[in-house]
C-alpha cells in the first residue's frame, strides 16, 4: 500500500526525521491563510497524489505570492496529474501540500529496501538525488551507494556516519542524517515497510539537512498489524476495478489486450494469458478467481471483465482441483444469466466433472464455445475476438 508525501512527511517528524514547515489543504479558499500560517515568502504547491515524478508532470509549482499559490490550486484542485510514472489519465487532485520553499544547496537520495538477491534490508543512498534519480540508477550505477545492515544485528551509528562521509556530508549535517537514517530504519522495521524513499533530501544554504519528498510503500500482507497505517489508505488513488474486485477475493488487474480472462490459479492464469499471446492474441486482463469459487464471485468476475471497454472476447479456463467443473458451469451459467452476455465466450473445462460441466454448457441456450484442450481454446478466443 503506497501513502501520500504528506502522511509519509508526518510519519518522519515521529521519527526525527526533519521536513520544512507544511499545511494541506482540500481548496483553493484555504490557500491564502496557509500561506500566512507558514510565514514564509516563497512556497512551493504540491499536488498530493500516489505517484513520483509529480515535478515533471507540473505537479510540484514554485510561487512567489500568494496570487501564483492561487493560481496554482485552482490548475491542480480537481484535475488529474499526469507523470512519467502514471498512466495516460492519471491520478485525481484533491489534497496539496503547500510548504515552506528551502534554498536547496544540495539534493541527496536516500533509501531502504530489502535486497532480494542478497536478502538484507539495503540502504541506497547517493549524491545525486533528486528528479533524475532513475536516470542515474540506469547510466551511472556507480553513483549509487550500498550498504547492506547486518541480518542479525542493526543498523548502527557507525555505519550511519560512514554513508554520510561517502555523501560528502560534513559537521553538524553527519549528526542530523544520522538522525535521519536511524529514523527511516526504524520506521522500515517497526511498520513492515517494502520501500521507503527520500528523494531529494536536501541540505540548505544555513546548513541543515530536509526531507523535501517522502514515499512509502507498505507489506500489504502485514497491514493487519498496523492499524495506524491502514487508516492511511486512499482508495481514489488506486485502480476501481482492482479495489471492487479485492472485495470478493478476486486477484484482478486490468492490462490492455482485447482478451479478457477469467482463470483459477495464478499460475494458471499467467500460463492462459501466455498462450493467447503465443496464438497472436492479447489479454485484457489477469484474474485469478481463486480455489474454491462460487457463484457469485463468477457473476462479479463476468461483470467486472465485461466492463472494460477493449474487451472483445472471453476465454474461461476453469481445473477442477478443488472444486467440481459442474458446478463451475452451473455458475457461469447463472452469472451470464445475470450480467448478461455480448461478447464471444470461449470456456475450457479440464479435471473433476469435466464431461459434465461441457455438457451442462452445451446443452444451455447460449451460445458458449467450449473446448476440452487448452491450446485449442486459446486459439479459438484469438479467432473469435480478431
Ligand atoms: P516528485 O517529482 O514527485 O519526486 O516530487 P518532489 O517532491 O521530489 O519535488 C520535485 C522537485 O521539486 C525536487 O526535486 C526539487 O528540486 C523541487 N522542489 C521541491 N520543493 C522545493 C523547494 O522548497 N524549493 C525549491 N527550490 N525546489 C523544490
Ligand atoms: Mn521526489
Amino acid at each position: 500500500m503506497h501513502i501520500h508525501e504528506y502522511q509519509a512527511k508526518s510519519l518522519f517528524r515521529k521519527f526525527n526525521i526533519q521536513t520544512p514547515v507544511a499545511i494541506l489543504i482540500n481548496n483553493t479558499e484555504n490557500a491564502s491563510k496557509a500561506c500566512a500560517e507558514l510565514g514564509c515568502d516563497v512556497w512551493v504547491v504540491k499536488a498530493q497524489v500516489h505517484a513520483g515524478g509529480r515535478g515533471k508532470g507540473g505537479g510540484v509549482i514554485l510561487c512567489h505570492s500568494i496570487e501564483e499559490v492561487e493560481n496554482a490550486c485552482n490548475k491542480l484542485f480537481g484535475s488529474n496529474l499526469v507523470t512519467p510514472q502514471t498512466d495516460a489519465k492519471g491520478l485525481p487532485i484533491s489534497q496539496i501540500l503547500i510548504e515552506g520553499g528551502q534554498n536547496i544547496k544540495r539534493e541527496l537520495y536516500l533509501g531502504l529496501l530489502v535486497d532480494r538477491q542478497t536478502q538484507k534490508i539495503t540502504i541506497l543512498a547517493s549524491t545525486e538525488g533528486g528528479m533524475d534519480i532513475e536516470k542515474v540508477a540506469a547510466e551511472s550505477p556507480e553513483k549509487i551507494i550500498k550498504f547492506g545492515v547486518d541480518p542479525l544485528g542493526a543498523l548502527t551509528e557507525d555505519d550511519c556516519v560512514s554513508i554520510a562521509s561517502k555523501l560528502e556530508l560534513e559537521g553538524e549535517l553527519i549528526n542530523q542524517f544520522t538522525k535521519t537514517l536511524l529514523g527511516l530504519y526504524e520506521i522500515f522495521i517497526t511498520k513492515d515497510v517494502n520501500l521507503i524513499e527520500i528523494n531529494p533530501l536536501i541540505t540548505t544554504i544555513d546548513n541543515n539537512l530536509l526531507a523535501l519528498d517522502g514515499k512509502i510503500d507498505f507489506d500489504d500482507n502485514a497491514l493487519y498489524r498496523h492499524e495506524d497505517i491502514a487508516e492511511l489508505r486512499d482508495t481514489s488513488q488506486e485502480d476501481e476495478k482492482e479495489n471492487e474486485a479485492s472485495k470478493y477475493q478476486l486477484n484482478y488487474i486490468s492490462l490492455d489486450g482485447t482478451i479478457g480472462c477469467m482463470v483459477n490459479g495464478a499460475g494458471l492464469a499467467m500460463a492462459t494469458m501466455d498462450l493467447i499471446e503465443h496464438h497472436g492474441g492479447s489479454p485484457a486482463n489477469f484474474l485469478d478467481v481463486g480455489g474454491g469459487t462460487t457463484a457469485e464471485r463468477v457473476a462479479k468476475a463476468f461483470e467486472l471483465i465485461q466492463t472494460e471497454a477493449n474487451v472483445r472476447g472471453i476465454l474461461v479456463n476453469i481445473f477442477g482441483g478443488i472444486v467440481r467443473c459442474d458446478l463451475i458451469a452451473e455458475g457461469i451459467l447463472q452469472a451470464i444469466e445475470k450480467v448478461g452476455l455480448n461478447l464471444p465466450i470461449v470456456v475450457r473445462l479440464e479435471g473433476t466433472n469435466a464431461p459434465e460441466g461441457l455438457k451442462l454448457l452445451d446443452e444451455s441456450t447460449f451460445n458458449i464455445h467450449t473446448e476440452a484442450d487448452l491450446t485449442q481454446a486459446a486459439i479459438k478466443i484469438v479467432e473469435l475476438s480478431a
